[in-house]
């Protein structure tokens, strides 16, 4: 592994992402952001990338004329974050939040491009087509979200998907473990921007909250290990130590630990089968004494099982779901909705939506736009 593209650089696991490329000395060719181009312009200048895109058309005219003294040429646009996609690079890390990492995914695998993939709102509301392409294409896609890095990791000389009797992610349970509906109906947005381990952007900090990062997560699990929704289990660690297991038929569990910190599973989904040393700090289990385990309160947190609904219906169900839940999650850090009120856009959207095959990204983007029209007629807003 020598050279890559970062798509969404500018973010949580961007920036955390070109720590990693730093430290192992990577060679950056693109860098992309939606609009922030003051951290971008740093970027420019530190990595020399012969790419940087914005997708604000307008803001990467700005960047255009603040880095006129260097080499790199600038894009705009959604066509010119699929171009830094489909640059030549042995890895895409593809860190863009949301759906509008769609397209380019797909770019990249139209490329031959292997992808470290943080957005899992890829393969939420893509995973059918984007995993039928990348199989005819030969491209690998490597997990980045730290669940699903434990569970590659736990399946590393595993003779097959014959032997693995179900995949168990965890959760932290985020902010708001311990409460009831009722406690949680006049939260705000700065409560549900308190995540107790993880430093992350707004909208994934907001999924942890309504767990809906768990039901997010679950969908993509399914389309990276091939299992259906009903071998994949969910269990509360608060401690964020125990990242996720893998259980075989002879009830034997492997799981992956460490301490909460991006930088691991962004540097093995870069470096993968490799191993380098790390800037995480080492596991200290006796510093920790105890790890718990338990149930979700799947009542409290009704996201993860409307998705579990959402992937077992199939179809474009789990991209409506992805899209009624951008737009409420956007909608809640706006103060226009409350919190339980992203839950009940989840639910009333699935209720809405009629089935379409998730073969075709028109599909895919009917059923998100469709969605999101949907949570804004619920609210009037
Ligand atoms: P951030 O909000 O911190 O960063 C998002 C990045 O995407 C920024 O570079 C942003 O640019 C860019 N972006 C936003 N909207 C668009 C758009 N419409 N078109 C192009 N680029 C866009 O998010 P995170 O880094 O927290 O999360 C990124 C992805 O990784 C998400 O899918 C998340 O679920 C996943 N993930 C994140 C983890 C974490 O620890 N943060 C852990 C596991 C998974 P700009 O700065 O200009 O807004
Ligand atoms: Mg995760």
């Amino acid at each position: 592994m020598k050279s890559m593209v970062i798509l969404g650089s500018t973010g949580s696991i961007g920036t955390q992402a070109l720590d990693v490329a730093r430290l192992r000395n990577f060679t950056v060719k693109a860098l992309t952001s939606n609009s922030n181009i003051d951290l971008l312009e740093k970027q420019i200048r530190e990595f020399k990338p012969e790419i940087a895109a914005v997708a604000d058309e307008n803001r990467a005219a700005e960047l255009r004329i603040k880095v006129a003294d260097t080499d790199t040429k600038v894009l705009g646009g959604e066509e010119g974050i699929c171009a830094a996609a489909q640059l030549d690079a042995d890895k895409v890390l593809n860190s863009i939040v949301g759906i509008a990492g769609l397209k380019p995914t797909l770019a990249a695998i139209e490329a031959g491009n292997d992808i470290a993939l943080a957005n899992k709102e890829t393969l939420v509301a893509g995973g059918e087509l984007v995993t039928t392409r990348a199989k005819e294409k030969g491209v690998a896609i490597l997990p980045v979200d730290s669940e699903h890095s434990a569970i590659f990791q736990s399946l590393q000389g595993s003779p097959g998907k014959q032997s693995v009797k179900r995949l168990i992610l965890t959760a932290s349970g985020g902010p708001f473990f311990g409460r009831t509906r009722d406690d949680l109906k006049d939260v705000t947005v700065e409560q549900a921007l308190k995540h107790p381990n993880w430093s992350m952007g707004a909208k994934i900090t907001i999924d942890s909250a309504t767990m809906m990062n768990k039901g997010l997560e679950l969908i993509e699990a399914a389309w990276l290990f091939d299992m259906p929704a009903d071998k994949i289990d969910i269990l509360v660690h608060r401690q964020s130590v125990v990242h996720s297991l893998v259980e075989y038929v002879d009830n034997s569990v492997i799981a992956q630990l460490g301490v909460p910190d991006m930088r691991v599973p962004i540097q093995y989904a870069l470096t993968y089968p490799e191993r380098y040393e790390s800037p995480a700090k080492q596991l200290r289990l006796e510093d920790w004494k105890t790890l718990t385990f338990e149930q979700p309160d799947y009542d409290t947190f009704s996201c993860i099982n409307l998705c579990r609904q959402a992937i077992t219906k199939g179809g474009v169900y789990p991209a409506a779901a992805n899209g009624a839940n951008e737009a409420a999650n956007k909608l809640f850090r706006e103060g226009k909705i409350k919190f339980l009120d992203i839950a009940d856009a989840v639910s009333g959207v699935l209720d809405s939506t009629e089935f379409l095959p998730c073969d075709s990204l028109e599909n895919i983007l009917l059923a998100d736009s469709r969605a999101r029209e949907k949570v804004h007629e619920m609210f009037g807003c």
